[in-house]
């Protein structure tokens, strides 16, 4: 068996990533597990371009930064980054009634929202103004977002606007979504968004690039299958052999780890292996020409009978000039882990999707498709029921030296990079004064 004293952390997202970083930067030892066979987990990319050297990568998930991801700017800026960050105002609009309406909180947009009277949509607006102005959720504990919004905001915009987009994130499950969760997207989103020209994967090559300068390793394609306890420390089990660590830090989701880690006790499983997460699915055209009117860059389909929730016209976000002239759409769904969208060919996906495409632009054809991808992963949005908060764990584990630290920790704002980022810095700098104040009280 290998040996090693260091810490072991599992997973090679943006949180992953970002603690085996800060920790090897302040001189551990850290060896990184991910199973894929390239950083960024949920937010990596493809190479978009392959025919060109230093082509752009092109996230599998259409992904943007809000002017609030304070963290993840920041992360950007350290690791040089930081001009490679462009920020701009793209069309976010919402379709009803096979009408596209900007869905911002400029008032303007608001009173242009025809589909609903007058004084609904004079409600909408002030309902709006209280979420980005409520200094916090407390008020809202307890409350989902089903009972609050139509109450607060006027039935009519819940049942038009807001009911249509939970169902598309949250199916079944709409219903049950906790009000705080809604509170924090209406009190963080900005209109201006952020991108990192080239791809978010820059910043997560980067990272594991730093990781390995400071003397860590990176094992990619190394699938971990057990984490058991070993005296005082645990013992990783991949394909890469059994490994002895002093600590390990999983970022998995916390279901995941309990399936990993035999030893957790019963209580922990009850109370923290627990909940409901969906499954993500892209499908990603590339097209000789724009799909969507009015220079789109978000289209959310507020109208019944579409087989995606949206499309996202992501060279109307960065100009198509970066891309060698093509325009790249995804299709986007969330849906149970055991659907069989997730298996889907991207060939099937398009077969199935074609009507809706139609739809939003009728002179569409098979014709303008220069290539297409289709990407899935498990875990992709947990379901924010309003007994979410209490199934948290803390970072620490019943099994001394087993941390959790994963996006389903991040409540009640919308898991994002810039909050998985957020929590291995916070994480990080406990572990980091721990081991000073250890060092500081050990005998000379
Ligand atoms: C459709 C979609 C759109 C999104 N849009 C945005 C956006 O616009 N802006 C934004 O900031 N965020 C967005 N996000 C969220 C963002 O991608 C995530 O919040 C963030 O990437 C989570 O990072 P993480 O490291 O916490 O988790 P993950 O990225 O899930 O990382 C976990 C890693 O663990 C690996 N792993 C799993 N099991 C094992 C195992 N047994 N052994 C080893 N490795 C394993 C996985 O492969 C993965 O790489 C979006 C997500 C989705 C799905």
């Amino acid at each position: 068996m290998a040996g090693a004293n260091g810490t072991a952390v599992l997973g090679g997202g943006a949180l992953g990533l970002t603690l085996a970083y800060r920790l090897a930067r302040a001189g551990e030892r850290v060896t990184l597990y991910e199973r894929e066979t390239a950083a960024g987990g949920l937010a990596g990319g493809f190479p978009v371009m392959p025919e060109s050297a230093n082509g752009p990568w092109l996230e599998k998930f259409y992904h943007h930064l809000f002017r609030t991801d304070a963290d993840a700017v920041a992360l950007i800026d350290e690791l040089g980054l930081g001009a490679k960050l462009t920020w701009s105002a793209p069309n976010s609009s919402i379709l009803l009634g096979g009408k596209p309406y900007r869905l911002d909180s400029d008032p303007r947009s608001i009173l242009a929202l025809d589909p609903l009277p007058l004084p609904d949509r004079l409600r909408l607006g002030a309902g709006g103004a209280l979420l980005k102005f409520l200094p916090s959720p407390e008020p809202l504990a307890g409350a989902t977002a089903a009972e609050w919004m139509p109450r607060w905001m006027g039935r009519k915009a819940y049942e038009i606007i807001w009911k249509p987009m939970l169902e598309g994130k949250f199916g079944d499950r709409a219903g049950d979504v906790a009000m705080p969760w809604m509170w924090a997207r209406a009190h963080y989103r900005t209109l201006r968004l952020g991108y990192v020209r080239g791809g978010f994967q820059l910043v997560y090559e980067r990272l594991a690039d730093a990781v390995r300068e400071r003397g860590g390793e990176t094992r990619f394609g190394a699938e971990v299958s057990a984490i058991q306890r070993d005296g005082d420390g645990l013992i990783v089990r991949s394909a890469a052999g059994d490994e002895r660590y002093a600590r390990v830090i999983s970022t998995l989701p916390t279901r995941v780890t309990c399936r990993l880690a035999p030893d957790l006790p019963e209580d922990y499983r009850a109370r923290y292996d627990w909940g409901e997460a969906y499954g993500a699915h892209c499908l990603i055209l590339s097209l000789d020409r724009p799909l969507l009117p009015n220079d789109i860059y978000w289209l959310a389909i507020g109208d019944a009978g579409y087989p995606f929730l949206n499309a996202i016209e992501h060279t109307n976000f960065i100009g198509p000039e970066e891309y060698g002239g093509q325009r790249l759409v995804y299709f986007g769904n969330y849906v149970p882990m055991s659907h069989p969208v997730l298996r889907e060919s991207p060939e099937e996906a398009l077969a199935r999707y074609l009507p809706g495409v139609l739809r939003l632009n009728p002179g569409f054809d098979r014709s303008w498709v220069r290539r297409m991808w289709g990407f899935a992963a498990p875990y992709a949005q947990p379901i924010v029921t309003r007994e979410y908060a209490q199934h948290i764990p803390p970072h620490e584990t019943p099994i001394p030296n087993l941390y959790v630290a994963n996006m389903f920790q991040v409540y009640p704002q919308d898991r994002g990079q810039n909050y998985s980022i957020r929590l291995a810095n916070r994480l990080a700098q406990r572990l980091l004064a721990a081991r000073s104040v250890d060092s500081a009280v050990a005998p000379a």
